[in-house]
């Protein structure tokens, strides 16, 4: 089976977006996208939320087939927190209404993946 094109672009993105470029300070805490992202079928909610250009991008995935999964750019994420559901004390926000989204300790990620190149 092959990998759909993506038919999202990161244009509308940017358009939406207020910040520009990576991030100087390195944030408490990262966004993470889960395998259980379905890509909201080509139309991903969590991209309206986030306020950073570019930060959260389709990703081919051959098992979101026939769209693609989110991928946050962990250079870009400032861990605000906008893109996942579940807020403080167990209120329910906007953001991924799959709770696809979880948000890791930045130390966890780079334990996992290497230090970030702040
Ligand atoms: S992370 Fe959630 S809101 Fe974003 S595309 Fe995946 S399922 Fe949809
Ligand atoms: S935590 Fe904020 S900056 Fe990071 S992906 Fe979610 S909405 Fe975007």
């Amino acid at each position: 089976m092959g990998v759909a094109t993506v038919s999202t672009t990161d244009a509308g993105v940017a358009r939406r977006g207020r910040f520009e470029g990576r991030r100087v300070k390195k944030p408490r805490q990262l966004a993470i996208v889960t395998d259980t992202c379905s890509g909201c079928a080509g139309a991903p909610v969590c991209q309206i939320y986030c306020p950073v250009e570019r930060c959260m991008l389709p990703e081919p995935a051959t098992d979101a087939w026939p769209f693609a999964r989110i991928r946050v750019d962990p250079l870009r994420c400032v861990g605000c927190r906008k893109c996942i559901r579940q807020g403080d004390a167990g209120t329910l926000l906007d953001g991924c209404p799959w709770d696809a989204i979880v948000m890791i300790a930045t130390s966890e990620w780079e334990e996992a993946h290497g230090e970030l190149p702040y």
